[in-house]
């Protein structure tokens, strides 16, 4: 099969690659009917986060069942199926109070990489949700989207306590955190405030339910949100970045007693203990458990309530990868689809 595989910083290869097969009797194989490139891609592919030599990338997929494990039972072939980036059990404790990213038997959601035609799916029975039925073309990228952005901007939101009678505001304007934006409407939030300098990603964020941007970022952002918020700060407060400044960004726009929901994945980020002890402000996050969403983001998709596909704005042939790598590097586009 042709997969994608990082050999060093800023050298992504679209090459041939062995076939996944069945490894356990709980995995399944799917053909992969979208694939994308991920902003946490671009960590390893900016050298930020280190490699261990070749690695197959992609975490994010959505295709139909070709071949399920002898254990199997709930997933079958032929079925579409959505899953995310940690393969879980859905079964055990932690999976049970809706953590399935912490799953204790958590493994890799596509450990072959799913930037490929097919892909090895570990815990079939947990990762996997199956849509009602074949989804037509254009819902299929709406549906990759919930494989990881939408999922993760949904915790974020969650995360933060986003809700009626709610300010939101959210640092990052990468495809999460529009997604994050898109997220706080459906939760009934009644302001959100999307932080962007970039024109057409306000734009969207306006889309997806925006009532107001700011263009400022650090601590001239938080200002700026204090300035629209008599001075208090949002009830709920997404960070969608990773940084110092877009963590510092979202606590010091958060008002007393209010939530941040920081959903980056955090890269040398150290949060000042004195400060954090006076601010009165709730932390939580993490790597997003979206399978716990996953149900309800696929029937809202299917319904067409929702349209997340539109944080994909460059779609290139799988073979083609390199330059979708390089477009998001550029932010010459927001989130990359690959045709396999
Ligand atoms: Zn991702
Ligand atoms: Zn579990």
């Amino acid at each position: 099969m042709r997969g994608t595989v990082l050999y060093a910083p800023r050298d992504v290869r679209s090459e041939e690659r062995p076939d996944p097969t069945i490894v356990e009797p709980t995995d399944a194989l799917i053909r992969l009917a979208l694939t994308c490139v991920c902003g946490s891609d671009l960590w390893p592919y900016r050298g930020i986060a280190p490699i261990d030599g070749p690695t197959p990338m992609g975490h994010e997929y959505v295709g139909v069942v070709e071949e399920v494990g002898s254990e199997v039972r709930l997933i079958e072939p032929g079925q579409f199926v959505v899953g995310s980036f940690f393969a879980s059990d859905n079964t055990c404790e932690i999976c049970r109070d809706g953590y399935h990213s912490s799953c204790i038997n958590r493994q890799p959601g596509a450990p072959t990489g799913s930037q490929a035609q097919y892909a090895r799916i570990p815990l079939a029975d947990g990762t996997l949700v199956a849509t009602p039925g074949m989804p037509t073309e254009d819902m299929i990228p709406g549906l990759l989207a919930a494989s990881d952005v939408l999922g993760t901007g949904w915790f974020g939101a969650v995360a933060a306590e986003a809700g009626p009678g709610k300010t939101v505001a959210v640092v990052g304007d990468g495809a999460v955190g529009l997604l994050a934006v898109l997220a706080a409407r459906q939760l009934g939030a009644d302001r959100i405030i999307a932080m962007s300098r970039h024109e057409p990603r306000q734009r969207l964020a306006r889309e997806f339910g925006a009532t107001d941007v700011v263009t400022e970022r650090g601590e001239e952002g938080a200002k700026r949100i204090k300035e629209l918020t008599n001075g208090l700060g949002a009830h709920s407060v997404v960070e969608a970045v990773g940084t110092q400044e877009s963590m510092m960004q979202a606590i010091r726009s958060t008002r007393a007693g209010g939530h941040v929901g920081f959903v980056g994945v955090l890269h040398g980020v150290e949060i000042p203990a004195e400060e954090y002890f006076f601010s009165h402000v709730h932390l939580h996050g993490g790597p997003a458990p979206v399978r716990r969403f996953l149900p309800e983001l696929v029937e809202m998709i299917w319904n067409r309530e929702i349209e997340p596909g539109k944080v994909f704005d460059l779609t290139l042939p799988l073979e083609e990868a390199a330059e979708g790598y390089r477009a998001m590097d550029e932010r010459r586009a927001i989130k990359t689809l690959l045709r396999p």
